[in-house]
């Protein structure tokens, strides 16, 4: 947790309360780091599910180890995302075996997420889905554009991956993913939809909830009218103040308070 505390002074303009503060910082043994990240995982799961992120057996987080960094847990393959529990992730390991869990992984989660796990020593979790408003603007050819506050949040901080080419089943493809990624927090899978990460599970899906609105509120203004663009400057500096990792974090954590509290079997 020692790089996202070193962000903390990132945030601009905003303090984060001291109970939040704890858990950010707090000293977890291996095994408290490895549950409370599953636990992460388990309500964003529960919360893309709310926000209508699920497509058929479409879509994956992932969270590394703490422990080994080659094996990530993910959600078993065809499990519906309002379903998973802390209990039914899955572990699993650089050659795609499923070291800890009865179910299968989804082929695609291992292609895409390993190669953005292994090209990304800081990144801990990303996050993938078939969200409605990401696929639509994947098929466009536009980057998330600064035309509201909270969309500066990937300013200058995304990319587009521009090259199609059926379902990603093999690691060459997520090879190419990961490296179109780059340093970036998300990438705009052409003909697809969208893909963030984070030093945290929080801050992964946290980017993937707000891109994928920030994607619809674009849609829509394309719709409305032609929309006036946050000019360089300031975009640059809204960027700085919403799109720090820790901002991604603290964004995340009132919608893990709701689902914990209206879900509680998700930490089973
Ligand atoms: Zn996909």
């Amino acid at each position: 947790m020692a790089d996202i505390t070193e962000t903390l002074e990132n945030v601009a303009q905003q303090e984060i309360p001291k109970r939040y503060m704890a858990l950010l910082t707090a000293a977890r043994s291996i095994e408290e780091e490895r549950l409370h990240r599953k636990q992460r995982l388990a309500a964003a799961f529960r919360l893309f599910s709310k926000c209508g992120f699920d497509e058929g057996v479409a879509g994956h987080i992932t969270a590394r180890d703490p422990e080994d960094a080659n094996l990530f847990w993910v959600n078993p393959f065809g499990m519906h995302f309002s379903q998973i529990s802390v209990s039914d992730l899955i572990c699993v390991d650089h050659t795609g075996k499923v070291v800890e869990g009865d179910e299968p992984v989804n082929r695609a989660a291992y292609a895409i997420h390993s190669q953005v796990h292994a090209a990304r020593p800081d990144v801990v979790a990303a996050a993938h889905a078939h969200s409605l408003y990401g696929k639509t603007l994947s098929s466009l050819p536009v980057l998330v554009e600064p035309l509201t506050q909270d969309a500066c949040a990937f300013y200058g901080d995304h990319v587009r991956f521009d090259d199609f080419s059926g379902v990603v089943l093999d690691t060459e493809e997520g090879k190419k993913i990961a490296h179109a990624l780059g340093d970036s927090k998300a990438a705009i899978l052409r003909n697809h939809g969208l893909l963030t990460v984070g030093l945290t599970v929080d801050e992964a899906a946290w980017w993937f909830i707000t891109m994928e609105r920030s994607a619809q509120s674009q849609l829509i203004a394309y719709a409305a009218g032609t929309p006036i663009t946050i000019d360089d400057e300031n975009a640059s500096l809204t960027a700085s103040q919403v799109g720090s990792h820790a901002a991604g974090w603290f964004n995340f954590q009132p919608l893990y308070e709701r689902i914990t509290r209206e879900q509680p079997d998700l930490l089973d």
